[in-house]
């Protein structure tokens, strides 16, 4: 079946494609938890936090002592800006603030992932059932 992601026939695509195939009750019941935690999730910044520990540059530091004391941890923000690379450290009051909306955007990406699993299972089925209506 061949639909568009037209705004405007968005809703009625995605009704004749969940007509068409075929979803069971659990499948339904499963994407609809997905969008209800979707709606629920709120504001979500890109990249990802780490926390770092690292060497400097002089010579005669705590961090190049035997056993060595590295410097941080800090937490950085990476993320790409127009294809490059780049990485923010954060204030303590930064991370407390921000922290949150990495968590947000972690769930978010799991909850498309879950939600692209479901759909590939459904269309998955749908395949097998038309290729065994076709075999001998
Ligand atoms: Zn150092």
């Amino acid at each position: 079946m061949i639909w568009k992601y037209h705004t405007s026939s968005l809703t009625v695509a995605h009704i004749l494609w969940e007509k068409a195939m075929q979803i069971t009750r659990q499948q339904a019941a499963a994407a609809a938890r997905i969008a209800a935690e979707l709606a629920r999730t709120g504001f979500a910044l890109p990249g990802t936090l780490s926390l770092q520990r690292y060497r400097c540059g002089k010579a005669h530091c705590r961090c190049r002592a035997e056993p060595p004391t590295l410097h941080g941890p800090y937490a950085l923000w990476t993320r790409k800006i127009e294809a490059k690379t780049v990485t923010r450290r954060l204030s303590a009051a930064e991370l407390a603030e921000y922290g949150p909306l990495f968590e947000n955007a972690k769930r978010l990406r799991a909850l498309v992932s879950e939600l692209q699993g479901l759909t590939l299972a459904i269309v998955e089925a749908e395949t097998d059932a038309q290729q065994g209506d076709a075999g001998p």
